[in-house]
């Protein structure tokens, strides 16, 4: 069997920096006809000149010209309005905000919300995009996503018609509070979200992990949780698009057995799309992937279809452990669906 689809678009991808940039990138380029690279690479992007340095550097190692890519910027408590108009000027359109001290690059970031008001403003102002990474930092990992909604119903509430997208969206309550909020407040969703519960990810003395490869922040959550990030992918709701959240880092940095010594992050861009087909398929709703895979996140990006189709083929194959020293999400298993030709 095959499944023919629009070309999909990955809204949430960390292609790094350097020579883990040329390992894993291609996964993306060859696959997906554009995305959102995540501006917390090391060094990071923390202005529209950075930016401008880094384009380049993503265009050289995804090794694909018609790969399309879209600006963004890290937002810290330095940020000037002033740096929001000189990003835009560079081609930013995403400006990402990390609370200080929650996952991977987050020791800078942003430490007070409510002293960042003028940023929003002037980000409303130009009609570009706030994107939040929404845990609170110092609260059991479980809990972290949704005491971060608050603040976020501020920054809804403060600003009207401001284009906000919650990125990996992992709980019911996150979930429905986007639901709840009108369309210029979106959610990406990741394949690891809608595949694994904590019980996956580290044992019952909730400080050993069952496997470094599944750990990511926000962390997979309850059943429940689970459930509603699936239900929300297979609804067609215009709320919740694709964001990969792919995040590699070498073995080395995934060595440990306890959660505090592994660095956060899946890599699971060579398996994203199996993973989603997989759960869709399960699901009845193949008959989804489209508006899930591409059409609500161009439409909030406002932008036009991608020409082409991308095939995808049901054929079972075993993901291999490890890619150039970065471990695999799901290493090891047999998934269903591979990735076929791009016409
Ligand atoms: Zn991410």
């Amino acid at each position: 069997m095959n499944v023919t689809l629009l070309r999909p678009w990955d809204f949430h991808f960390h292609p790094r920096r350097g020579l883990i940039m040329t390992n894993v990138l291609p996964f993306t380029t060859r696959i997906f006809a554009g995305g959102v690279p995540m501006p917390n690479p090391k060094p990071e992007i923390l202005s529209g000149h950075d930016w401008q340095v880094y384009l380049p550097e993503l265009q050289k190692a995804g090794d694909n010209p018609d790969f399309r890519l879209i600006g963004s910027m890290k937002v810290i408590d330095n940020t000037t309005p002033d740096m929001i108009n000189e990003a835009v000027k560079c081609g930013v359109e995403v400006f990402k905000f990390y609370p200080v001290g929650t996952t991977t690059g987050s020791q800078t970031g942003v430490s007070n919300f409510y002293a960042i008001f003028r940023i929003l403003h002037r980000i409303h102002e130009l009609g570009k995009i706030a994107s939040f990474h929404c845990e609170l930092p110092d609260i059991h990992r479980r809990q972290a996503e949704v005491m971060f909604i608050p603040t976020l119903q501020d920054i809804v509430d403060a600003f009207p018609g401001l284009r906000v997208i919650v990125e990996h969206a992992s709980t019911k309550d996150m979930i429905e509070f986007v639901q709840s909020c009108p369309l210029n407040v979106v959610a990406t969703l990741t394949p690891q979200h809608m595949w694994h519960t904590y019980e996956d990810v580290i044992a019952e003395d909730d400080i050993t992990l069952i496997d470094p490869n599944n750990y990511c922040k926000p962390i997979c959550n309850s059943y429940a949780d689970r459930s509603a990030v699936i239900m929300a992918a297979i609804s067609g709701d215009p709320h919740f698009f694709f964001g990969s959240d792919s995040a590699p880092h070498y073995l080395t940095m995934k060595k440990g057995t306890e959660v505090s010594d592994v660095a956060a992050g899946v890599f699971n861009a060579p398996v994203a799309l199996p993973v989603v087909l997989q759960v869709f398929e399960t699901h009845h709703a193949l008959d989804k992937l489209n508006p899930f895979l591409s059409v609500n996140g161009l439409n909030f990006y406002h932008m036009k279809p991608t020409p082409g189709k991308l095939t995808m083929i049901k054929k079972s194959w075993q993901v291999p452990y490890e890619h150039g020293g970065i471990g695999l999400w799901l290493g090891g298993q047999t998934l269903n669906w591979q990735v076929g030709p791009i016409t």
